[in-house]
């Protein structure tokens, strides 16, 4: 089956689903963004018989709607090492899968407007290079040679050139292919509805389709993750914030470095467009989960309180509602929502239009063709999750990359995969365990843009 899902987000690479169910397989995957498609991606290649279920299409939701900048720069530390293991892969990745998914190794430069955000960038750089990494501080006129005509006084800037971009519309799509070529099913329109668990263990996942026995699960479900998790009595406390972001049609700007200032941020696309957006405001809607996850939230709240805005109405009621957990025999709310595609904020899409025009000559009478809506899945500390879980053996979660999972996004995969059968993984896992916010640890945000 492969029916088109009706969404007002950008056109994914159609990925065709595997003929038919399996009785049974080593590793059943939950999410068919870019951690689910990488972990099924690294285990088909080693010959373990693995099955991806998506609710939706592949990519449809985060991983097909990001700005798709791959990078280092301003990383959480934490992050680091799993984020170089992923420009490895990236660096790879057309040669192995035959499609070109736009990775271009093309740097990128964060632009300062603060005396503040310049010692931030000046401290991360001078952390980064303890990983080996190559961080430039650029000086205004520095800055300014990147964007010819920049109608902006930056202090500085902080540069990365090893920092890549690429297509989000490809990438996860592509590498759900290769799943196939490599002997892995692919399964579109398949709701996982909860784990089948037996003698306290995974014994398989219950899909919308029927039951596929498996001895382990990975939930890589993005933004649903945490709610799927709870089925099964285990807290993970994950939140969503709403991201806005417009594309212009091809043109030639001269541009050919991602680059972030403080009112927009603009990356070139394969297409010749640029993929347009800005971190200076996110809006997100006060839902159940909020008051359950109020304590963990805090310090990223009292942190992000300029740029947030909170609203409360519908969704409030629609998550009390709907998102009740059914017995298994029944629809669940992940086959009422294929696709969550919110609906962008168009005045804050507005205010980045006026400043793209007005910051960068080249853009002035550039034609927006399209704009859309992400929701981010985020964790308290801005860090993701990939973790075994101590109360459910068999079970692996790969989720909460808040925000910057994208570029990450293959290498995330990979440790996951590696937990999930047990073998050394390519780096050391500690700081995305989930008992992190049990066991007393405190919540640690990094930041450094
Ligand atoms: C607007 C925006 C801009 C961003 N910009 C960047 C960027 O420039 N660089 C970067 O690195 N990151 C960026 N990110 C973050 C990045 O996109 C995400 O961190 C990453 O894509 C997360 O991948 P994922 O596979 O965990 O989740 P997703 O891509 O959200 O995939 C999860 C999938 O699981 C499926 N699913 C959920 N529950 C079930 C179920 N029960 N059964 C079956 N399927 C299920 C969903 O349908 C979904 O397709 C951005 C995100 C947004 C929204």
């Amino acid at each position: 089956m492969n029916t088109l899902i009706a969404h007002s987000g950008p056109a994914v690479r159609p990925v065709t689903n595997s003929p038919a169910l399996p009785t049974s397989v080593d590793v059943a995957i939950i999410g068919g963004g870019i951690i689910g498609v990488s972990a099924a991606w690294f285990l088909a290649r080693r010959g373990i018989k693995v099955a991806l279920f998506e609710k939706g299409l592949i990519g449809g939701e985060q991983s097909g709607r990001n700005w798709g900048w791959v990078r280092l720069a301003g990383r959480d530390l934490r992050e680091l090492p799993l984020m170089l293991r992923a420009h490895e892969i990236w660096d790879g990745l057309a040669g192995e899968l035959g499609v070109d998914v736009g990775y271009r190794r093309r740097g990128i430069v964060y632009a300062a407007k603060t005396e503040q955000a310049r010692q931030r960038q000046l401290g991360w750089a001078n952390a980064a290079r303890q990983f080996g990494i190559e961080a430039q501080i650029l000086d205004p006129f520095a800055v300014a040679d990147f964007a010819p005509g920049l109608n902006r006084s930056p202090l500085g800037g902080l540069y990365v050139p090893a920092d890549a971009g690429a297509e989000p519309q490809l990438a996860a799509p592509a590498m759900a292919t290769a799943v196939q070529a490599a002997g892995g099913f692919i399964f579109q329109q398949c709701a996982v509805r909860g784990l089948d668990i037996e003698a306290g263990r995974v014994n398989g996942v219950v899909t919308e389709q029927g039951r596929v026995g498996a001895s382990s699960a990975i939930v890589a479900g993005g933004a649903w993750s945490s709610h799927l998790v709870s089925r099964h009595g285990i807290r993970l406390p994950q939140l969503k914030v709403l991201s806005s972001v417009l594309r212009t049609a091809p043109i030639e700007a001269g541009i050919d470095t991602t680059m972030g200032f403080s009112d927009f941020a603009i990356r070139k696309r394969l297409d010749g467009g640029y993929t347009v957006a800005s971190s200076a405001s996110s809006v997100a809607d006060i839902v159940p989960d909020s008051f359950r996850y109020f304590s963990e939230f805090m310090p990223a709240l009292k942190l992000e309180r300029k740029a947030l805005k909170l609203r409360f109405g519908k969704p409030f009621f629609d998550e009390l509602i709907s998102y009740r957990h059914r017995p298994f025999d029944q629809q669940s709310i992940y086959e009422k929502i294929r696709v969550l595609d919110p609906t962008p904020d168009d005045a804050l899409l507005t205010k980045v239009e006026a400043s793209l025009k007005a910051g960068i000559p080249a853009f002035k009478d550039v034609t927006i063709a399209q704009k859309w809506g992400g929701m981010i899945d985020t964790m308290p500390d801005v860090v993701p999750v990939i973790s075994t879980t101590e109360s459910l053996p068999g079970l692996v979660i790969g989720t909460g990359f808040s925000g910057h999972g994208f570029g990450i996004g293959p290498a995330g995969g990979q440790l996951a995969a590696e937990l999930a059968i047990g073998v050394t993984p390519c780096v050391d896992p500690t700081p995305f365990r989930l008992p992190r916010f049990e066991d007393g640890s405190p919540i640690e945000i990094q930041s450094w843009l």
